[in-house]
């Protein structure tokens, strides 16, 4: 580096004052490579030493409170190298400071008879007094300086020193802080309150003494104006990309599809049904219609809780596409749920001249040699079947819609590549001529809130459908904690059993020993036990190490009525359709996020008759038990969705951890939700001015745009 050039944002760390290349090496294994990568390393909390309290005031505070101190050394102990003992003392009153295996220079550093000043976090000792464990020596800081001010905690870095890597952020936040661009569009800023970058990073990394209480509680929840700003930013540059990618695809021709009366279709899909469609799922369909007829392919996103009839919506989708002379991938990510869509579909097609194939790896090769082939030569007009519909095999000669079921378990790469159904890469021979691009319609696995629908699907068009189909009953839920509980939930079982009915019961572990630490209930055990409590029921059991043909075997039976009980998995999580089951029995409930139980309780209740779930744990913890009482007293699945995303996080939430959308990192959805709707209405502006963000002022939000989409996009990942 010449010496006297000034330091830029994208100059290595090495660049700055206290950072050697020993210390560069260590931040750079943790993504901390250049300057600018320091500024927005932010602290993970913050000490507040502004205040110099006297000794005898620390009995009154609570243990945990942050404080500086200040007295003279009245002794100094050490017991071997492990425990270092320093007592202070300021106007008669002693405090002792310990530290566990201190090093040895710490020790020489305190002097009996020399004053000192000490900052750490209050905590009482076994005799119930104050005291303070590893507190900093900042005697020489306080010597320069009026006060420690608040300081910043960083994420620990291994082998770093905290105080080293505090130093070097605040030397790239002195030579470069009033660097960074501004990405938000000054008027959203200006719109929600909020600071512009520079004042931001510096309050991030360097609260003034002038923060008030209220601001340093914001702080140190991760509320305050200047870090909601990096979240309103980091949305921004997220919705801008997914913007730009719907755009794209916009810009693609789909497959003809116009000059169809949409009364007719919807009449001909009425009359292949055998229930009359519900006022939202009319308008669904209506929407998708509408969304086909257009020239640019249709990339939509099919929301709605569990059971409320998705299928028949995505059949009219099939009806249409048809009708236009096209083919129809139909994906399932179970074999088990493929086969029930083929069953379903298969009959409802047959009342509208569809021809529907069924394709998965559990069928035998000559029954899926003669699909492929039926398949190629367009004498099929629906396939329906798992993701080896994604393998090189299947030729279609005019495929005109995709549709994917259950989304979450599609992995990203599979998404990925059937957005790129045209580009030829995909190993998929289809005949998307001309560029044409077929549509594509994803059924949501589960509800999840508008908001983080947006985030995480944004590149797709969403419609939503509300409510459940009529006549259904709510379906009564408990949670069962003792033994008397637990024998009341299985004699639910034993009455549905005995008047003609069924019941599922889901265990978390296939069999005994799994699941780690704690024991957890196992098909395979339960299954045993119950087939001797509930003589003379039938009892089968069903996991995903099953054969196929002996999983569709039991579910056969199940359907059939040849099976009373049926001890599970989730492989029936997803789908599943069995109306006859009335009761079921979640063991070790706690085991499931809130969002999985509510899928899983979704498979009963599917009749008219009245259904009810019990969800059983042996749990003691309040935190395990309240999370159960969210799903037994509400059936709404998209509040259930919005409280897991509150408790636990969107990494957690089912069906987001695969969403193929970049991750994000100071926009903690659960806090931020709200900021969504803005962000993204800020990026569809800028982008109808700007579309392709080539104007000057746009330069930057191009760069943070594309670093984004490609450090997350695993499209180039698939080429290897
Ligand atoms: P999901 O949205 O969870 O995929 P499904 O499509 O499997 O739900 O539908 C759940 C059940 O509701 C199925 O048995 C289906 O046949 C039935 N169903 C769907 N729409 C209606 C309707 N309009 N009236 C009555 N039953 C319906
Ligand atoms: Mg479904």
């Amino acid at each position: 580096m010449a010496e006297n050039r000034p330091v830029s944002l994208e100059d290595p760390l090495e660049t700055l004052p206290g950072a050697g290349p020993v210390t560069a090496a260590r931040m750079a294994a943790r993504g901390l490579v250049r300057v600018r990568d320091l500024l927005f390393f932010f602290p993970r909390a913050y000490e507040d030493y502004r205040r110099i309290y006297s000794l005898a005031e620390l009995g009154a505070l609570e243990p945990g409170t942050s404080v500086l101190i200040r007295g003279k050394i009245v002794s100094v102990h050490r017991f071997f190298r492990r425990i270092l003992d320093v007592y202070v003392e300021e106007n008669g009153t002693r405090l002792r400071a310990r530290w566990f295996r201190p090093n040895a220079s710490m020790a020489k550093s305190f002097e009996k008879g020399a004053p000192v000043a000490l900052a750490g976090k209050l905590r009482r000792s076994e005799s119930g007094e104050a005291e303070l464990i590893h507190p900093s020596n900042v005697t020489a800081f306080l010597a320069e300086s009026a006060s420690v001010g608040i300081r910043p905690r960083y994420p620990v870095i291994e082998k770093v020193p905290g105080r080293t890597v505090e130093k070097i952020v605040a030397a790239a936040l002195t030579a470069v802080g009033h660097q960074v661009p501004d990405l938000l569009p000054a008027s959203l800023r200006v719109q929600h309150g909020l600071p512009d970058v520079a004042q931001a990073l510096a309050f991030v990394h360097r609260p003034p003494d002038t923060t008030s209480d209220l601001e340093l509680v914001e702080l140190l929840a991760g509320t305050a104006p200047a870090q909601r700003r990096f979240a309103l930013e980091e949305l921004f540059v997220l919705q801008t990309g997914l913007a730009q990618e719907r755009a794209r695809v916009k810009q693609r021709h789909a497959p003809p599809g116009a000059g169809f009366d949409s009364q007719q279709l919807l009449a001909a899909v009425r009359a292949a049904l055998p229930f009359t469609f519900t006022g939202t799922q009319e308008r669904a369909v209506n929407a998708i219609f509408e969304a086909m007829a257009a020239p640019s392919p249709m990339q939509c996103l099919l929301q709605g809780d569990v059971g409320s009839g998705k299928t028949a919506v995505a059949f009219a989708a099939c009806v249409r596409a048809a009708r236009a002379g096209g083919q129809i991938l139909f994906m399932a990510p179970t074999a088990v749920l493929a086969e029930q869509h083929s069953r379903t579909l298969s009959a409802w097609g047959a009342q509208a001249n569809l021809r529907t194939g069924l394709l998965h790896s559990g069928l035998d090769t000559a029954e899926q040699k003669r699909v492929l082939a039926a398949a190629a030569a367009g004498e099929l007009d629906l396939i329906v079947g798992t993701h080896a519909l994604l393998e090189d095999r299947l030729r279609l000669s005019r495929l005109v819609l995709a549709i994917i079921d259950e989304q979450h378990r599609f992995g990203v790469r599979q998404r990925a590549r059937l957005r790129r159904l045209d580009s030829g890469e995909n190993g998929w021979q289809i005949g998307a001529q001309n560029g044409m691009v077929p549509h594509l319609l994803v059924l949501s696995a589960t509800p999840i809130p508008r908001s983080l629908a947006l985030t995480l699907y944004g590149d797709l068009d969403l419609v939503t459908l509300e409510g459940l189909p009529p006549g259904r009953l709510p379906i009564h839920s408990h949670v069962c904690t003792g033994e008397v509980e637990r024998e009341g939930a299985y004699a639910a079982v034993k009455q549905a059993v005995a008047r003609g009915g069924q019941a599922l019961v889901v265990c978390p572990a296939i069999a005994e020993g799994e699941g780690g630490g704690r024991t957890r209930v196992s098909t395979v055990a339960l299954a045993r036990t119950l087939r001797a409590s509930l003589h003379p029921a039938r009892v089968g059991v069903l996991h995903g190490q099953l054969a196929a043909e002996r999983q569709r075997a039991v579910i056969d039976a199940v359907r059939e009525g040849r099976l009373d009980v049926l001890v599970s998995t989730t492989v029936v999580e997803v789908g599943v359709d069995l109306p006859r089951a009335q009761v079921m029995v979640i063991e070790d409930a706690d085991c499931f996020g809130l969002a999985q139980l509510h899928q899983l309780r979704g498979r009963v209740g599917r009749g008219t008759d009245q259904a009810r779930c019990y969800f059983l744990t042996v749990s003691e913890a309040p935190d395990a038990l309240d999370r159960l009482r969210v799903v037994a007293s509400s059936q709404d699945g998209f509040r259930i969705a919005e409280e897991d995303l509150r408790r636990r996080g969107v990494g957690d939430l089912q069906g987001t951890r695969q969403s193929g959308t970049p991750e994000l990192r100071f926009a903690d959805l659960a806090t931020y939700m709200g900021l969504v709707e803005a962000a993204r209405a800020a990026a569809g502006a800028v982008l109808a001015e700007d579309p392709d963000l080539t104007r000057p002022e746009h330069a930057e939000l191009r760069r943070a745009v594309k670093a984004r989409f490609e450090a997350a996009h695993p499209i180039s990942e698939e080429a290897g």
